[in-house]
């Protein structure tokens, strides 16, 4: 093996820096990965790309970028107990302390521990690189079926949604309305279809995404966002108005309309990050008995279930990449992202390349 690898890191004035970086070494729990897929996340772009945003959590520290890869080991560290050379694997994208309340519920994203939570491609070294270090106790195995793309898409956005519809509950009788059709909005649509949703209605300011939302069949109706983006949902829905709606978008217009759009004793989960929101509780929520959650990212054993449902519904998470890119080309790759005019963008390597 080389001495040495590439890595992409974000200055944060909207470019990529590629470097020649030594091979990293596994140390104890942990393993080397190939990575063959990385995958680039909104918060990616809004916290680190155009500007070093985030606090805490959400703090860049000069790391190899990349919170969402997915590859095969190549060697592990000693101390391994489950995972070996050969094994395609999944990274939970967060390494927590392992003994805080968070982190044995498995919510490693809650860790309260400032010294060992350490988020891959924040605070520790991420997947845009050529290989990788994981600690063992942070990898979710990927099943035959699915590609390291498909694999890459777990570790954060499905497993972010599936964790927010499995809070707010989605079946057959069930409208939802998606309030932006960015990668994570594109996830929920995917997902709440094999939940059983019976009409799937997307609402976006980018004519591509909406385009790529009804291409994909992922959405039944999709609504270009506007004043009348609340009697539009109604009109679709009987006048009513959808059971379940999801934020995706973070725009505090559209988390309003998702309020709004949603029929009495319906619920609501907000996941997109950051912007705010303007309700009247009393007729927006209280008078309609509606519900309003907050959801996180995911624990890793609901990765787990997860990446067990995605084979049993044959839905390949990877559907929804538009875009791949080899790791010499990731600055196109996040440029083209940043953009928005795009569906999920991949960095890969080997056969996922193809
Ligand atoms: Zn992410
Ligand atoms: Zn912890």
């Amino acid at each position: 093996m080389n001495d040495t690898m590439s890595a992409a890191y974000l200055p944060g004035d909207s470019t990529v820096e590629m470097r020649t970086v030594p091979m990293p070494t596994p140390g104890h729990g942990e393993v080397l990965l190939r990575v063959k897929a990385s995958t680039i996340c909104g918060s990616d772009i809004r916290c680190i790309y155009h500007e070093h945003l985030g606090k805490g959590p959400e703090g860049y520290q000069g790391v190899i970028a990349g919170h969402e890869p997915c590859g095969q080991i190549v060697s592990t560290g000693p101390g391994c107990r489950r995972f070996k050379e050969g094994d395609r694997v999944i990274v939970y994208h967060i390494s927590g302390c392992g003994v805080c309340n968070d982190c044995r519920r498995g919510y490693m994203i809650s860790c309260s521990s400032e010294q060992y939570r350490r988020a891959y491609g924040w605070q520790r070294d991420g997947g845009m690189a050529d290989y990788m270090l994981a600690e063992e106790k942070d990898l979710v195995a990927l099943p035959d079926e699915l590609s390291y793309s498909d694999g890459a898409q777990v570790a954060c956005g499905f497993g972010t949604v599936y964790e927010g519809l499995e809070k707010i509950g989605i079946d057959g009788n069930h409208a939802v309305l998606i309030t932006g059709l960015g990668p994570v909005g594109l996830a929920t649509a995917a997902l709440s279809r094999k939940l059983g949703a019976h009409k799937i209605i997307g609402i976006d300011v980018i004519p591509e995404r909406l385009k790529i939302a009804r291409d994909f069949g992922l959405c039944d109706e999709v609504l270009a966002s506007g004043p009348d983006n609340v009697a539009e949902v109604k009109s679709l829905t009987g006048g009513s108005g959808v059971e379940r709606a999801v934020d995706c978008s973070a725009n505090n217009l559209a988390r309003a309309t998702a309020v709004r759009a949603t029929r009495k004793w319906g619920r609501i989960v907000f996941i997109g990050e950051g912007g705010s929101v303007e309700l009247n509780p009393s007729p927006d929520m209280i008078h309609d008995q509606k519900t309003v959650y907050g959801s996180w990212v995911t624990s890793i054993w609901l990765m787990e279930e997860l990446v067990e449902r995605l084979v049993r519904w044959n839905l390949h998470p990877a559907d929804i990449i538009t875009h791949r890119f080899p790791l010499r080309l990731a600055s196109e790759a996040y440029a083209l992202m940043a953009s928005g005019k795009c569906g999920k963008v991949a960095v890969c390597a080997d056969e996922e390349l193809v």
